[in-house]
């Protein structure tokens, strides 16, 4: 489903302060897996899930999405491909702190040609997913971490997307409301959702089907688990 080819990626090229956090890498994707991705801090694990992902094009390489380079798309283009195949989750949640959580949900819909009433549902059913239902009038300031949390996910999920990518989702937030985050990816995953997930807890990424490992910039191993 997804193909990374070469891909390379220099921040600030040029200038003093070059960093080079990703260097050549290749990586093959299929439709359903459920893959987590390890590294020391600074290895470029947000990097890489940036530019899997459509948020960043690499200076280097191709990402292939069903056989679409997706960079080579117009901004339109692109700007469809996120919205419609892919949810991101952040470890900052990444909400507007001033909306409910149903207009958060709601955003990723408002460019869609659809109606209030088809914004009702998919929003309920998505906020019902991640068991708010009952907070959906509630701002998300008055929400805890954890709730926030899966609002985003929500929000990740209202369009239906294949692919699911999550940024130290857990980073924030105690054991159980990070284990609920966790129980909620597992969920979308045997949904037949791919799920793509950094973390840094090894716990966390053991429960994967595959770990990808990744040092200063490169993939040093792709590992199954049991
Ligand atoms: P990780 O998520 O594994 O902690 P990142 O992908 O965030 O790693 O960063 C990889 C490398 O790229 C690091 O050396 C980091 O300092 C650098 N980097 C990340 N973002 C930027 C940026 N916007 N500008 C310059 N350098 C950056
Ligand atoms: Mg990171």
């Amino acid at each position: 489903m997804i193909d990374l080819r070469n891909i390379g990626h220099i921040y600030n090229n040029g200038l003093s302060n070059q960093c080079r956090a990703l260097i050549d890498v290749n990586l093959n994707i299929k439709e359903g897996e459920y893959i987590s991705i390890v590294g020391q801090s600074g290895s470029g694990k947000t990097t890489l899930l940036n530019v899997v992902s459509g948020l960043m094009k690499p200076t280097e390489g191709e990402v292939l999405f069903e056989g679409t380079d997706i960079y080579k798309l117009n901004i339109d283009g692109l700007a469809k491909h996120r919205n419609k195949s892919i949810g991101f989750i952040f470890q900052n949640y990444f909400l507007e702190p001033k909306f409910t959580a149903f207009e958060n949900v709601a955003i990723p819909l408002l460019n869609n040609k659809i109606t209030k009433e088809e914004i009702l549902n998919s929003v309920s059913k998505a906020l019902t997913e991640v068991g708010l239902y009952d907070k959906a009038d509630k701002l998300v300031s008055m929400l805890s971490g954890g709730e926030r949390q899966r609002v985003a996910i929500a929000r990740a999920i209202v369009n239906n997307p294949k692919v699911i990518f999550a940024d130290e989702p857990t980073g924030n937030l105690d054991t159980t409301n990070g284990e609920m985050i966790m129980s909620l990816l597992e969920k979308f995953w045997k949904q037949g959702k791919t799920i793509i997930l950094v973390t840094h807890n090894e716990i966390q990424a053991k429960r994967a089907k595959k770990t990808i490992k990744i040092e200063d910039g490169k993939i040093v191993s792709v590992l199954g688990n049991e």
